[in-house]
């Protein structure tokens, strides 16, 4: 609880319960395989941007004992040097998980790149097949800051169905995945970006602000309908400190329940990420074994017209 009454969403204890979860899967995974799991963080050219969240990554994994190594693309990377690479570690049986390192250089194009990664082992959520998957509420990998999102409310018990959600952003990795996560949850949810017109409207009919915009001090307590739950997602660099997009000062009493910056959504966005890796790993586990044993596949069941 903060002193103004707002209940605190801190990702911390959180993502500490999931680590602790995750590291007996691990352990039981390299018990039954003989490795640990294996995640490749790939990083592209000589001025790739900084890798002080990469890092953080690698501790993580560390932490909990999933191998994990940065896979660097010296001097001017090129696009199929990149393909080249990821086909390697698509075909490497010891490498679970992959994440190329964003923003590509400008000569590289996304698309290619992203198409590029085995979906089994696009434990970042941003092929397009998890994608797709997704938005037809499938199974799939999500994008791991947007699973944070939305995680973080159903894990400090925040009812989402039947409830009026606005996501501020509308970005393939954050704002649109964290809105499918929302419907899935049975919210009721609008999508603002910056061409909405007016924002604040918007915010002040919502009983759930998802914020991922990247602009600090976007939303402020005057915008909230009292009791409204915030979640930030914004990672900003203002004089020095991290803040998010909301204005905390002023939203944190008019707020129920908000998220810290830092502290709040970033920690768990972490630890999911582990909880990808050991599912992906598990999975195509299962799929090699079912590979090698070709008797235990089942024969396709043919089904009448009228029997559909
Ligand atoms: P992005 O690709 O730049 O997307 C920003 C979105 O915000 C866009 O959809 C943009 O609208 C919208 N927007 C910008 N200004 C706006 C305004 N004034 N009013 C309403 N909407 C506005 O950013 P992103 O990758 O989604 O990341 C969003 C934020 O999350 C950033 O601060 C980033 O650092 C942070 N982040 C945090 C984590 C974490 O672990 N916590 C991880 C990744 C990113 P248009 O589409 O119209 O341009």
């Amino acid at each position: 609880m903060s002193d103004s009454g707002a209940h605190l969403l801190e990702g911390k204890p959180i993502a500490d319960e999931i680590r602790t979860a995750v590291a007996e899967d691990v352990a039981t995974f390299t018990a039954t395989h003989g490795r640990p799991p294996g995640l490749a963080v790939v990083i592209v050219g000589r001025d790739a941007p900084s890798t002080v969240y990469l890092e953080q990554i690698l501790r993580g994994c560390a932490r909990v004992g999933i191998h994990a190594e940065f896979v660097h693309l010296e001097g001017e990377a090129t696009e199929r040097s990149v393909c080249a690479t990821l086909a390697k570690l698509n075909a490497d049986p010891s490498v679970d998980g992959v994440i190329v390192q964003m923003p590509l250089p400008p000569t590289i194009r996304l698309r290619e790149v992203i198409d590029a990664i085995d979906p089994a082992k696009d434990i970042d959520g941003i092929h397009p097949l998890n994608a797709g998957l997704l938005r037809l509420g499938y199974d799939g990998f999500l994008p791991a800051t947007a699973h944070a999102a939305v995680e973080i409310l159903r894990r400090s018990g925040i009812e989402i169905a039947g409830r009026d959600a606005v996501v501020i952003g509308r970005s393939a990795v954050v704002g649109m995945p964290a809105a499918f996560l929302l419907v899935k949850e049975d919210a009721t949810v609008t999508v603002c970006h910056s061409r909405t017109r007016d924002l604040a409207d918007h915010v002040r009919r919502a009983d759930i602000v998802i914020v991922a915009a990247g602009r600090p001090g976007l939303v402020t307590g005057a915008m909230l309908k009292p009791g409204a739950v915030v979640v930030d997602v914004g990672i900003n660099l203002v004089d020095g400190h991290i803040v998010g997009d909301v204005d905390f000062a002023s939203a944190v009493g008019v707020a129920s329940a908000i998220t810290p910056v830092p502290g709040g959504v970033g920690p768990l966005t972490n630890a999911l990420l582990l909880t990808h890796l050991i599912r992906a790993a598990e999975r195509q586990a299962a799929a090699r074994r079912m590979a090698a044993e070709p008797s235990t596949q089942v024969e396709p069941t043919v089904t009448a017209r009228g029997d559909r």
